[in-house]
């Protein structure tokens, strides 16, 4: 399946764990299934966080050009179940570092969160 911009370009929207274009959405609904797909997954901050990162396989990037992006990286509040950081990524190898990104400054962005939204909350 294929998505067309308004000049006529066109880009694939799932694509597998190496970046490959897939036709097939039952071949991606497959992929979708196998766990191998859970990047990194792991509770943080004394399981106040759930950081999350997974392949995706559609293509979230907003352009036509440029490489797809495929892989997220998500962190959520477990107070609140609600995600208050999100970043996404066209290479595994992109996720992993990502994640480790992320999981060194999450005590900055935690705490940002927790003043936002649950000690300012009126
Ligand atoms: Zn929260």
């Amino acid at each position: 399946m294929t998505k067309i911009n308004w000049k006529g370009l066109s880009k694939s929207m799932y694509y597998d764990m190496d970046g490959k274009p897939i036709d097939d959405v039952l071949a991606w609904a497959k992929m979708f299934e196998n766990k191998n797909r859970l990047i990194k997954q792991e509770y943080i901050l004394g399981k106040l966080v759930f950081l999350s990162s997974v392949w995706l396989g559609i293509d979230h990037s907003f352009t036509f050009a440029g490489k797809p992006l495929i892989f997220e990286t998500m962190g959520f509040c477990q107070l609140c179940n609600e995600e208050f950081i999100m970043d996404r990524y066209s290479t595994k190898k992109e996720t992993i570092e990502g994640h480790k990104k992320i999981k060194k400054g999450i005590i900055k962005l935690f705490i940002e969160h927790l003043i936002n939204k649950h000690l300012l909350r009126r």
